[in-house]
This record gives structure tokens, sequence and C-alpha cells, in this order.
């Protein structure tokens, strides 16, 4: 492209996925514009801070960041400084998973020999079991071409376990209640229905968890600004309080977006990168492949949580670098199926945690009479709420971390509301929805779509997800040069 003017590229939506896909195509030469609705970028990378403390909103752990994995690449190849990230592996004992009622804790192993030895020690019944499922999460795992950076070929394992559900497959394996719901919650956590979820989908996440997880000191935003730096330094522009409202199309092309205070972008291409039913509310269904369509139409999920951001006083709870899961009583729908806890890592992270982050279960349902209300007007019943919400979910939490409650200083409660405001995902889900497994070329010839609902979540979906983008923009293979950087 040396020799021609750039090829322009406008991006609707600032989070992991725009400003992935924003900075490949950056480096590759294309002149880059990125639209984000918030003041401030990243999406599910943002953090906010209180005093000195810092909150994530978004992303607690970043699986696959390590050597071998897509993310290190992307970074090597964007030339990116890692140690300008401050990316903190989480310790070798990466998971505990917690049973009040038995007053015990399940420390789960990094990496497949020491998680299934260990799983085999707790549960010797099961060994067997163990290790057929740990066959099948590691073959299921080794089908994600693009997330390995390999050219993307045939996997009869990818057929063999797309057809059977994640129920099926832990039903098949294990049989030991307390052991099931190890493996269960990655995917309740994420609400889903187990029984309607393809097993490729929780091997996946699975074989992500077992490899360890990686998270950001000081918080997530820097992550954002440095891949926002990066856009701009080669020629883009990350524009902040640019809601898109309209996107215009003539004869399956688009012709120009509008934001919400009227101003107009123009572009070769276009790549909207923002949760499927916001994307529906700015342009007609007719750019959409009706299977897609309709599979966005259909999606209603519901599944959201509350964050209690707490600010610790000094010296009272000690940091712990592992995620922790609390499985909760089914039985009480009061309280969720799991609560997730961690201690964020700070810059220069020293014995004691400054904050915890809990992620509570939460349905939409349980905050929608507040539905048509505003950030900062919902009331005293919502805060009385969200106060009883946090109250509850400490002293559950106290019950095996007696530390927690008299570490308590402030506490900032997030609902679904603020995650449905924030990311404009309808219903406030977390993960968007289950992949749709769309295609990211829409029926207009110049609009891609990208973003975690649109094959799979988290991390792992944005980033394979805009690296397709990406290619099928420029027209030739990216995998080998990033796995090479
Ligand atoms: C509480 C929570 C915890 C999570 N934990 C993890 C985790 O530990 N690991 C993991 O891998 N994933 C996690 N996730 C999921 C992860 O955050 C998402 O998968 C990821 O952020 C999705 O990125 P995205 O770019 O597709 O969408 P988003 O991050 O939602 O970004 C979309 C952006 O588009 C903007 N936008 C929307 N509409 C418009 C418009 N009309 N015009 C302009 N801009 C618009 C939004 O403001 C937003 O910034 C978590 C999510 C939540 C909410």
């Amino acid at each position: 492209m040396s020799d021609q003017a750039p090829h322009t590229v406008c991006i609707i939506g600032g989070g992991m996925s725009g400003l992935f896909t924003g900075a490949l195509l950056a480096k590759n030469g294309y002149k880059v514009t990125v639209l984000e609705k918030n003041h401030i970028i990243g999406g599910g990378l943002q953090s906010f801070r209180r005093g000195n403390a810092v909150f994530n909103t978004g992303m607690q752990a970043f699986c696959g960041y390590g050597e071998g994995f897509a993310m290190k690449h992307f970074i090597d190849y964007l030339g990116v400084d890692h140690d300008d990230l401050h990316f903190v592996p989480l310790d070798p004992n990466a998971q505990e998973i917690v049973w009040t009622d038995q007053k015990h804790a399940y420390q789960l192993p990094k990496t497949r020999k020491r998680y299934e030895d260990y799983l085999i020690s707790q549960f010797p019944n099961e060994a067997k079991g163990i290790h057929h499922l740990l066959d099948a999460i590691y073959e299921i795992g080794s089908t994600f071409d693009y997330f390995w950076l390999h050219p993307m070929q045939l996997h009869p394992a990818a057929a063999k376990y797309g057809v059977i559900t994640a129920r099926q497959l832990l039903d098949s394996c294990v049989s030991d209640k307390t052991l099931k719901r190890m493996f269960e919650y990655v995917g309740m956590h994420l609400g889903y229905n187990l029984s309607c979820l393809p097993a490729t989908e929780l091997g996946m996440i699975l074989n992500l968890y077992i490899e360890g997880g990686w998270r950001i000191a000081g918080g997530n935003l820097p992550f954002a600004k440095h891949l926002a730096q990066f856009i701009e330094d080669n020629g883009g522009k990350v524009c902040n309080n640019s809601e898109v409202s309209k996107i215009t199309t003539e004869n399956r092309k688009i012709t120009s977006i509008q934001t919400k205070d009227e101003r107009t972008c123009i572009a070769d291409q276009y790549v909207c990168a923002i949760p499927p039913k916001a994307f529906l509310q700015i342009t007609s269904g007719e750019v959409l492949r009706p299977t897609t369509y309709n599979r966005i139409l259909d999606f209603n999920n519901d599944s959201s949580c509350c964050i209690c951001h707490v600010k610790l006083k000094p010296n009272q709870m000690r940091y712990r670098n592992n995620l922790i899961f609390i499985p909760t009583p089914t039985e009480d729908p009061s309280l969720p199926h799991y609560i997730s806890m961690l201690t964020p890592p700070a810059i220069n992270q020293g014995e004691w945690a400054d904050t915890v982050e809990i992620l509570t279960y939460t349905r939409y349902n349980e905050y929608k009479q507040w539905e048509n209300t505003k950030t900062g007007q919902r009331g005293a019943d919502y805060e009385n709420k969200k106060r009883e919400t946090a109250q509850r979910t400490i002293e559950y939490i106290s019950q095996y971390y007696p530390e927690l409650s008299k570490a308590v200083d402030e506490v900032y409660v997030s609902t679904p509301l603020t995650i449905r405001d924030y990311y404009a995902n309808p219903n406030g889900a977390v993960y968007a929805q289950q992949g749709m497994f769309a295609p990211v070329k829409t029926k207009a010839s110049n609009l891609f779509i990208t973003g975690q609902a649109v094959q799979y979540q988290g991390l792992f979906g944005t980033l394979t997800t805009s690296i397709a983008v990406t290619e099928i923009i420029m027209g030739k293979s990216l995998i080998e040069e990033i796995a090479k950087a």
C-alpha cells in the first residue's frame, strides 16, 4: 500500500475487539478511526479509580497471554514493550474453589499434568474419568488453530465434540457431584446452560483456565491506552464520546456512518465491534445474513453480575495471586450459583491487598424495575438493594475468609444496569451471549463484524475474531507473521 493513498477503515466500538482490529490494521498501513461512545475507551478493559484504589470493570484474568499463546505474539507483532504492560502470571495454584459448607478449598494447579495429578489425589475413584476428560479438553483446545496461530486445518475432534453438549461430555467422564461442579463452574459463571452449550466451548475455556491466566498490575486501562496510542502513532485516530447512531447503506455498501452529535465518518471499510443487539439498533438487519440476524434476535441472555468493588483498610487482608470461586447453594435463590473473588495486583504489589473485587452472578430481571432510570438517579430502593447485596455477599464470603469483613473500608457496587449502560449490551449480559459462530463478513461488501459475541467470548474470542477480520480486509493471511513475531 506504500505507493497509494492508504485505505481508510472506520471501527465502531473502542473495546478490546475494536482496538485489537484497529492496531492490526494500523500496523499494516491502514488509516484507522475508532469511534467509542464512552468518555473512556476500553470497554471490558476499562478500570476506574477511587482515591488510590484502582478497580477493573470487566476483564479479571487474561487466559492466553504467555509464551506460545496468541496474545504474547500479537503484542510482539505490534512491537509494544511487554514491560510497559505489567502482565503478572497467576500463582502455580491459580484457582481456589471454596466449598463454604465443607469448609474446604481445592487449590487447582496450572498445567495439565499437575492439574490432573492434583484432582486424582483428591478424587482417586474418578481417576480414569478425570484423565479422559482432560484428554478431551486438550483435544478440543488443540482445534482452535487461530488461538495457537496455526494455519486453519480440519480437525476430526472439532466435529466429534461439536455435536455433544458440555453436560454430555461431563456426565460421560465423571460422576462425583463436587468434582463435576468444579468443572461446571466455568460454564455457569458465564451464565450458560450446559445442556445447550457445545462441549467444544466448555473444553476450550477449561483448557485456557488450566493453562493459567495473567492479570495486569495497576488495572487494565493502560493496556487499552497502549493499543490506542499504537493506532495513533501509526496515523489513526481513537475518538471517545463518539456514539454511532446510524449506519447508512446503499446497494449493499456502507456509504457513511453518523454519530449522535451529528458527525459523519466516511471510510473505505467499516468494522462493527459493539454488542450485536446494539448493532441492530443502528443499522437495518438487511446487511446481515438471515441466520446471523435471527440468532441475534433470538439471543436473550440475561446472565449478568453485580460487582462489589471493595476498598480495603491498609494491612488487613493478604494479597492473593489467584482466582477464587465460591459455589453457592443453588436452592437459595437469593444467592448466585457462584461468587468469584480476587485481589487485583498493584504495581510493586506487596504482602497486603489494597482492593478486592467480588463478582456475584445476577440475573438482569432482579434489576429490571429500574431499567428506565439513569445512573445516579435510580432512587433509594435501588441504592438499598445494592447495599444489601454487598452486605450479604461479604458476610457469606467471610464465613471462609473472616479477615474480609474486618478489612472493608468502602464498597462501590455495580449492577447489571451498570453493565448494560456501559457496554450498550441490552440485558446487561457479561459475556454478551453464547457465540453466534457468525461469519465476520456481512452482506454489505465493506462491513465486517467482530467482538466477543461473534464467535467466542473474552480475550480468546476478541483476539481471534479481530485477526480474522483484519485478514479478510487485507486479503492475506497474517497468522504466520504474527506467530513468527
Ligand atoms: C464483569 C466482567 C468480567 C469479565 N471477566 C473476564 C475475564 O476474566 N476474562 C475474559 O477473557 N473475559 C472477561 N470478561 C469479558 C470481556 O470483558 C469481554 O469479552 C470483552 O471485553 C469484549 O470485548 P469487545 O470489544 O467485544 O466488547 P466490549 O468490551 O463490550 O466493547 C464494546 C465497546 O463498544 C462501545 N459501543 C457500544 N455501542 C457503541 C456505539 N453505538 N458507538 C460507539 N461505541 C459503542 C462500548 O462502549 C464498548 O466500549 C468479563 C466481562 C465482564 C463484564
